[in-house]
């Protein structure tokens, strides 16, 4: 199934685990993330970000071949641009078709971030599209972000920011950052703050930041309200050993065995996950992609 993050989403804040949001820039990825959802009988959201738009995985290309793998799976599979930036790139990957954007406007103060973010919502679901937005800010780890609290989600704001903006899901800053943590520091994470968020705004919650945060977070975050986590370092990481280790084993090894070799790693790396937050058997029998109170 090809869908949008919304249902999806309302169905894992309702039932208390997290989707995966998962970068992908070929279609090697694009079958790992997908075929790894079927196995898990998982939902699962691809992410592609304007940089790696820019690079080769263009919304015109990639639409087509998710779609092409994704509608016959019975588990639903959304494309989601990954912190959205240019209204242009926005509107771009919405005609292209994909099912969900983000609005990455966290970099604003907090009015325009609210006129931008409306502004797309507005847009995307005249679409069928749903909207991510991000309040406070998410920033990089090489450059020690998310280890202060003055980028954190405000409570009170965020209750406002959704209730203005009509947002389907609102990623928050609680201590983790993009990229991977110099010398294995391991992140401190705000978990009152999230708790906090999640009794106020009742909504599905997303972690980006998410690689390198560690097990026992991730598992407690997801106990306290987060139902995204995007993940995109980790993996690329262990997909790109598993390579290198394949190669310096085998150096004449054919061209497509390293790329399907590559495609396995990464597939069993995301049931893994999944298993770990809690998406695997999700859509059996019970889906019905409702009812949160
Ligand atoms: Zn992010």
């Amino acid at each position: 199934m090809y869908v949008s993050m919304k249902e999806m989403l309302w169905h894992a804040c309702a039932n208390k685990y997290a989707v995966m949001a998962i970068n992908c820039t070929d279609m090697e990825q694009a079958r790992a993330i997908c075929y790894a959802a079927a196995a898990e009988c998982a939902p699962v959201i691809i992410d592609i970000s304007p940089r790696q738009m820019k690079a080769h995985a263009t919304p015109e290309v990639m639409v087509p071949m998710i779609r092409a793998i994704a509608e016959p799976l019975d588990v639903p599979v959304a494309l989601n641009l990954d912190h959205g930036g240019e209204y242009k790139d926005i509107v771009r990957c919405i005609k292209a078709g994909f099912s969900s954007v983000m609005v990455d406007a966290s970099s604003y103060d907090f009015e325009e971030n609210v006129r931008r973010v409306s502004q797309i919502v507005a847009l995307a679901h005249a679409h069928g599209v749903s909207v991510e937005a991000e309040l406070g800010h998410v920033g990089q780890a090489a450059a020690g972000d998310g280890r202060s609290a003055d980028m954190y989600t405000n409570v009170e704001q965020a209750r406002e920011f959704v209730e203005r903006t009509g947002c389907d899901c609102l990623a928050v800053a609680i201590g983790t950052a993009h990229g991977a943590y110099p010398d294995d520091f391991v992140p401190h994470l705000d978990f009152d703050r999230l708790a906090e968020l999640k009794e106020a705004l009742k909504m599905p919650l997303v972690l980006h930041g998410g690689s390198g945060a560690g097990e026992e977070n991730i598992r407690r975050v997801v106990e306290l309200g987060i139902n995204k986590i995007n993940v995109c370092t980790d993996l690329f990481k262990h997909q790109r050993k598993a390579m290198h280790d394949k190669l310096n084993e085998q150096p004449s090894i054919d061209y497509m065995d390293i790329q399907m070799h590559g495609e396995q790693a990464a597939t069993e790396y995301i049931r893994a996950y999944m298993r770990m937050i809690g998406s695997s058997n999700r859509y059996q029998f019970d889906f019905t992609g409702e009812d949160f109170d």
